[in-house]
């Protein structure tokens, strides 16, 4: 076991807000496609390898959304089955937690603004 030591593992409150936000979206997800109470074994695995990336993010607290991230450090595979997580529980974000949902997905101006008569 070889550890790269460059760069301590991320801990501030964006990069632990991420983490939150991206269970989230796997937990709406293995819900409602593998219909089980507690995250099934893929997305476990898949909830794992999100958080470790988080960890050892690059940019750190100063990331965007990984969607406009340019450098793209999950593997193919996991790239897919993330993709697939935010394409699917994008909306019930949106539903459920519409704060947490506005970094991630952009939202029209029209709805920042708050209604007058
Ligand atoms: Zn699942």
């Amino acid at each position: 076991m070889s550890r790269q030591a460059e760069k301590p593992l991320n801990d501030g409150p964006i990069i632990h807000k991420e983490k939150i936000i991206a269970s989230k979206m796997i937990r709406i997800y293995c819900k409602k496609k593998h219909h089980k109470k507690e995250l099934c074994e893929e997305c476990r695995n898949l909830n794992e390898y999100v958080m470790k990336r988080l960890s050892y993010c690059k940019f750190g607290e100063e990331k965007t959304a990984c969607a406009k991230c340019p450098i793209h450090c999950y593997t193919p595979v996991y790239r897919q089955k993330i993709k697939g997580v935010m394409r699917f529980s994008g909306p019930w974000m949106l539903l459920y937690h519409p704060l947490e949902s506005i970094r991630h997905i952009p939202m029209p101006e029209k709805l920042k603004r708050p209604l007058s008569r």
